[in-house]
């Protein structure tokens, strides 16, 4: 089965998609992962994503479907877990066409926070620089301070988790994924998961809710 998780910026998506792809056979995509290294390449396309990311936009809808089109061609017999994308009704079109001779979307996860709580956990946020592992400078920090517990790699304060982008995102996420819910709900593929609490409680709801 492939899945979709969504939610809004903070909601913990990269670290439910760890456990996911790590108990399941999935295929993880996430398609801010996927343009991130597309900047630290400097390509084309990272070069045109990075004006967008810096300031919390979205980037383009043909952009971000032209990506996923070619990593589900590139293996159309995986199963996937798409984090991040979709992001918008169009793109959900396009994942919903995309995905139907690979069996479609089984269901579409979607990870409830509270905004008051987003803010704190966004801010706090520390990334590996060489694994791309995620801390929280007083939720989960790391045993030495700025370097991960798994590789030794630098942590950092991703551009974006920064105060003044920060808004704009949670901003972006309201009117332009938040839509989302009533697509999937209409789809009968939607399912809330409380997305309070430590990763191992959220990660066992989303187990339970995946059994329904
Ligand atoms: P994330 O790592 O999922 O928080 O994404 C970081 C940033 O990448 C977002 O704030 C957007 O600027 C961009 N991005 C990631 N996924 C998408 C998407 N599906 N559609 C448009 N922009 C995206």
């Amino acid at each position: 089965m492939s899945l979709v998780l969504f939610g809004p910026p903070g909601a913990g998506k990269g670290t439910q998609s760890q456990f996911l792809v790590d108990r399941m056979q999935l295929k993880h995509i996430s398609t801010g992962d996927l343009l991130r290294a597309a900047i630290k390449k400097q390509t084309d396309l990272g070069k045109k994503a990075q004006t967008f990311m810096d300031k919390g936009e979205l980037v383009p809808d043909d952009v971000v479907i032209g990506l996923i089109n070619e990593v589900v061609s590139s293996d159309p017999q995986a199963k996937y877990l798409f984090d991040g994308f979709p992001r918008t009704p169009p793109q959900a079109e396009a994942l919903s066409t995309l995905m139907k001779p690979h069996g479609g979307i089984s269901k579409a996860l979607f990870l409830d926070v509270p905004s008051a709580l987003l803010m704190d956990r966004l801010t706090g946020r520390r990334v590996c620089t060489k694994c791309g592992e995620s801390f929280h400078v007083s939720m989960n920090p790391p045993k030495q301070e700025g370097v991960c517990d798994k590789c030794q790699g630098e942590l950092i304060q991703r551009d974006d988790d920064k105060d003044e982008v920060i808004s704009n995102r949670i901003k972006v996420y309201e009117e332009n994924t938040s839509p989302l819910k009533n697509y999937y709900q209409d789809q009968g593929l939607f399912s809330s998961i409380d997305g309070q609490g430590s990763p191992e409680d959220v990660y066992s709801r989303l187990e339970r809710a995946l059994k329904d």
